[in-house]
């Protein structure tokens, strides 16, 4: 059953004026669609510059779009403002990439993770100090945590802190940015667990952004592969590890820690030039498939026309005129 959709979503910046007058843009999401069902983890994985996080903020309305529709819950949300916007985004939660700058440094922790719940008047004053100590217990942290300050703790700790708060509101769908790509490895798989827990107990939704495959393939329901502001394929997230079909989505998946080193470096040097091309065919691109100056399947039809989304097996869908 879904519970967000979002179709044909577009956020553009514009840059400078070009020639004549002719505005142009950062086309940082282009054209699009995807739904995200009750109780998935829907990961959306690219380079940074894709336009991942982007989707994440579009949703939140955390910033404008320029077009598409996003519907929650079947109430379309793509032009809500004012009282009916804010009492939407209980709904809807943001864990942050980096925990260290996400907290505020002056509020003790009790005050961090209770916030929301003041906001939405969901709290008296007394009952800060047990409400702060009840999702400490969910979070994994002791019930003192609440009375010191972020910077008294170490990272996987504040992430635990952010999580918290997120929580709070027992929101519907929570949108997690690169949430654990501060940490080290060994912390991640502590705080990827918790995140698994706390989904099955407070039946939570999650939009999980990651440029980390490993990640996504441990924690994923579906999974959306974005390059330069679109979709590249989409799929269940078996489809998508055993049977990539998209040029992209192979070259991502050869570059997982496995491979040999020689293969890593010049699948990390085509990475990085291919973050360079992103950004440049994220302006203005409208007439031609974005990953054709770097695909090695490259055809003449390519560099002058979009492919359209497709779906090849049942849910799972490629842009690319190989699959035609
Ligand atoms: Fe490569 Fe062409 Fe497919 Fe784009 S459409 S991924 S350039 S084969």
């Amino acid at each position: 059953m879904s519970l967000l959709d979002v179709k044909n979503l577009k956020t553009f910046f514009p840059l400078n004026s070009g020639i004549l007058g002719k505005s142009e843009y950062f086309k940082a999401v282009n054209d699009v669609s995807f739904t995200v069902n009750k109780g998935d983890t829907y990961s959306i994985v690219g380079e940074s510059g894709s336009g991942k996080s982007t989707i994440g903020k579009s949703i939140l309305r955390l910033i404008n779009i320029t077009s598409g529709t996003i519907i929650f819950d079947g109430k379309d949300i793509t032009s809500i403002e004012g009282e009916e916007l804010r009492l939407f985004r209980e709904n809807l939660q943001i864990i942050f990439q980096d925990p260290f700058s996400s907290l505020n440094p002056r509020h003790k922790v009790k005050d961090i993770v209770t916030e929301p719940l003041i906001i939405f008047n969901r709290i008296k004053k007394n009952e800060i100090e047990k409400q702060a100590t009840e999702l400490m217990k969910k979070v994994g942290l002791p019930a003192e945590a609440i009375h010191k300050y972020s910077h008294q703790f170490s990272g996987g700790q504040r992430q635990r802190i952010g999580i918290a708060r997120a929580i709070s509101l027992k929101p519907r769908l929570i949108v997690c940015d690169e949430p654990v790509s501060a940490l080290d490895v060994s912390i991640q798989a502590q705080i990827l667990n918790l995140m698994m827990d706390l989904k099955e107990e407070l039946d939570l939704s999650y939009i999980f952004i990651s440029h980390d495959l490993a990640v996504v393939e441990n924690i994923s329901d579906y999974v959306a592969v974005m390059y330069a502001g679109r979709l590249m394929e989409t799929g269940e997230k078996n489809a998508i590890f055993n049977n990539p079909l998209h040029p992209y989505t192979k070259l991502l998946l050869s570059s997982v820690p496995e491979i040999k080193k020689e293969k890593k470096e010049k699948i990390k040097e085509t990475v990085n030039e291919s973050f360079a091309e992103e950004k440049k065919t994220s302006i203005n691109n409208a007439s031609f498939c974005p990953f054709y100056k770097r695909c090695p399947e490259a055809m003449t039809q390519c560099k002058t026309a979009v492919p359209e989304m497709k779906e090849i097996e049942k849910g799972h869908s490629v842009s690319c005129f190989l699959m035609e």
